[in-house]
């Protein structure tokens, strides 16, 4: 604003330097609004000063100097700042209504210099300085705007989908993530090899009302963790509650089975100084020609009941 100030009084074209003498004056007040928190009434009174401040500069000295490319950079800032205050929940101006008038400022700014010569006839090189200038600080505003809301955006994304496919007590993926694997496996053409098991705690519930929901909650993690390291090839989620479900395509699914229930039984869960034992019944079933996933499921699920009702702790298939 200085700089202006001082080109515009040294080349002569007096009423820019008194324009930039009031645009200081307003943005002293403006200061005063921002210490006020007044933001949306900020952002309007900068946004119209700006554009009525080019608009004006491109009726004293020309079209060439490029003051009017600005209004692009101002329409950026202004869709940011809706973003902070969306994103800080302030009041906000609603961009895509505001940011036309910029537009129509341009125009203005473009009927007036072909309808009338400027005033201010300055030297050319001062003109290429100016091009330049506003070339490079539009420019600039514009990259680092979009890249921030690719890199926002992108971040928050991932940090969502996280979110909506992970179970957040064990970390692992949840029964909307596995649901994505058989959409997958839907529109393979060899399912047949495919195979399904479930692994369900046995008398999870003793374990919650005798020694607390906290304490069911640090078995069902121990478990997770066993999974994860003995399941390294097949995907595993966790399906609901103390249920677990496993799927893959490998011929050794019987072997893999029995060395993640060996892997439960034995394993040593201390809680709060406590030994506890716990065990899994794993039931197995693989796919069938015609079925439908829900089916192929049910069919595992059905087997489970078979290990329950057989003593618990075994892999059913
Ligand atoms: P079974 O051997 O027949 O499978 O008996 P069970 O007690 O394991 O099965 P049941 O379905 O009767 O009980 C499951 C319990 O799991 C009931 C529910 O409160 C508990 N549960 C489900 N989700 C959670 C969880 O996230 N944390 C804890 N601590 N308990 C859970
Ligand atoms: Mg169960
Ligand atoms: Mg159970």
């Amino acid at each position: 604003m200085f700089c202006c100030l001082w080109f515009f009084q040294s080349c002569g074209v007096i009423p820019m330097s008194r324009l930039n003498v009031g645009s200081i004056l307003f943005y002293v007040v403006m200061l005063g609004l921002i210490y006020k928190e007044r933001l949306l009434l900020f952002v309007v009174l900068t946004f119209f000063e700006v554009c009525a401040h080019m608009c004006a500069a491109v009726a004293f000295v020309g079209f060439d100097f490029g003051f009017q490319i600005v209004l692009i950079g101002i329409c950026v800032l202004l869709f940011y700042s809706e973003y902070i205050a969306r994103s800080l929940k302030l009041k906000y101006v609603r961009s895509i209504f505001l940011a036309p008038a910029a537009m129509l400022f341009y125009l203005a700014a473009y009927l007036i210099s072909i309808h009338r010569e400027p005033p201010y006839l300055l030297p050319p090189e001062v003109k290429q300085f100016f091009q330049i200038i506003w070339c490079v600080v539009v420019f600039t505003i514009a990259i680092l705007i979009l890249q921030l809301f690719v890199y926002v955006s992108t971040r928050y994304q991932e940090s969502l989908s996280k979110e909506v496919f992970h179970d957040k007590l064990t970390g692992l993926p949840n029964r909307y993530a596995m649901a994505e694997y058989f959409t997958r496996l839907g529109s393979g053409t060899s399912a047949e090899s495919h195979w399904v098991a479930i692994a369900d705690l046995d008398d999870f519930k003793h374990i919650n009302d005798t020694y607390g929901h906290n304490c069911g909650d640090y078995v069902l993690k121990e478990v997770a963790a066993i999974l994860r390291k003995t399941c390294e090839d097949i995907s595993i989620c966790r399906w609901g509650g103390e249920e677990f479900l496993m799927a893959g395509v490998n011929e050794e699914k019987m072997t893999l089975l029995e060395r993640v229930r060996d892997a439960v039984a034995k394993h040593s869960f201390v809680y709060e100084g406590r030994s506890l034992h716990m065990s899994a019944t794993i039931s197995m079933a693989m796919f069938r020609q015609g079925q439908s996933i829900d089916e192929w499921i049910d069919a595992a699920d059905k087997k489970l009941y078979e290990g329950k009702t057989s003593g618990r702790n075994r892999v059913v298939a």
